[in-house]
């Protein structure tokens, strides 16, 4: 396993088209396109890295996967008044789609949808105990408490707001957001920088590999359906508009951030991590995606067998 993620990094080393790094977002345009990382997390317990696997990175939308995880465990299945379960086809940040469905965001790895996820689990709390609850999950599942908000990305998005504000505006227009919608996308814009290595990302996704159990600790973090169920939300909307194409490749569950980096789920076997800055047009890792497709063709571990 170590010798095909160094041959991994060692081929995508020599690639000179590398992708478009996220200047819509300043603090992540100043990122150096020619950094690499990827990592493994098995059920087993092994653990794998080849490149700067230890360079923290801004995880963007992958956060998403965690926020549902959050907001499935305080509503349940009452979530899915609030947001759709189906591929989008749309841009992350499209908003048509939300005025033809009554302000109902598709899925909840787009950015509406994330935003009315963000929104159900403020219900009682204030914006910053909610930021204390992601955090809290997130290190717990990653068994770092080292892992932090990089508030200069989160200020970043801040003035940047406009097309993730009109989201939330126009769902609180349908009457599909409860809170202030300053107060939800600066909770959003938070979880979106919270900053974590491949390493603690795969480690993190790790109880979605392994049927909801945490490990190393063995910690129950859902139940084996549930796990089930957010595996297959990456795998139909977890890439946006390219979701289809991603299955296809790669045929993993997976989450991509404009951050450049990509959780992928392989069921029962393990998590994987990898970042590359460059994105391609659909906002998607370039680089991230090809070595995923490489693993999956080199290890047989897509889902869809060989
Ligand atoms: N924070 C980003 C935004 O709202 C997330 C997008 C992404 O990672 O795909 O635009």
């Amino acid at each position: 396993m170590q010798e095909l993620l160094n041959n991994i990094v060692a081929e995508l080393a020599e690639e000179t088209e590398r992708g478009k790094v996220a200047d819509y977002i300043p603090q992540l345009a100043h990122v150096d396109p020619s950094q690499f990382a990827i990592s493994l997390a098995t059920v087993e317990g092994e653990r794998f890295s080849a490149g700067c696997a230890t360079t923290p990175f801004s995880i963007q939308s992958i956060s998403k996967v965690f926020t549902l995880t959050i907001a499935l465990g305080k509503l349940g299945d009452a979530l899915w008044s609030k947001v759709g379960r189906e591929p989008s086809g749309d841009p992350f940040n499209s908003i048509v789609q939300l005025e033809h469905e009554g302000g109902k965001p598709r899925n909840p790895f787009i950015n509406a949808g994330a935003i009315a996820v963000v929104d159900a689990i403020m219900m009682g709390h204030e914006p910053k105990e909610t930021l204390g609850e992601i955090l809290s999950f997130v290190r717990y599942i990653a068994d770092d408490n080292s892992i932090c908000f990089d508030h200069q990305v989160a200020a970043s998005e801040m003035q940047h707001k406009d097309r993730n504000a009109s989201l939330a505006h126009f769902m609180k227009a349908f009457g599909h957001l409860r809170h202030d919608v300053d107060k939800v996308i600066g909770t959003y814009f938070h979880q979106c920088a919270i900053a974590m290595s491949c390493e603690q990302l795969a480690h993190a996704g790790l109880f979605l590999a392994s049927d909801g159990v945490n490990r190393p600790s063995n910690l129950r973090v859902v139940s084996p359906q549930r796990a089930r169920r957010i595996n297959s939300l990456m795998m139909m909307c977890g890439h946006y508009d390219a979701s289809g194409e991603f299955a296809f490749r790669v045929g993993l569950p997976g989450k991509s951030g404009v951050g450049g980096g990509i959780l992928a789920i392989a069921p029962g076997r393990g998590s994987l991590a990898v970042w590359s800055p460059g994105l391609d047009k659909y906002g998607n890792s370039l680089l991230g995606t090809r070595a995923l497709e490489m693993f999956a063709q080199r290890t047989g571990w897509s889902v869809f067998g060989h």
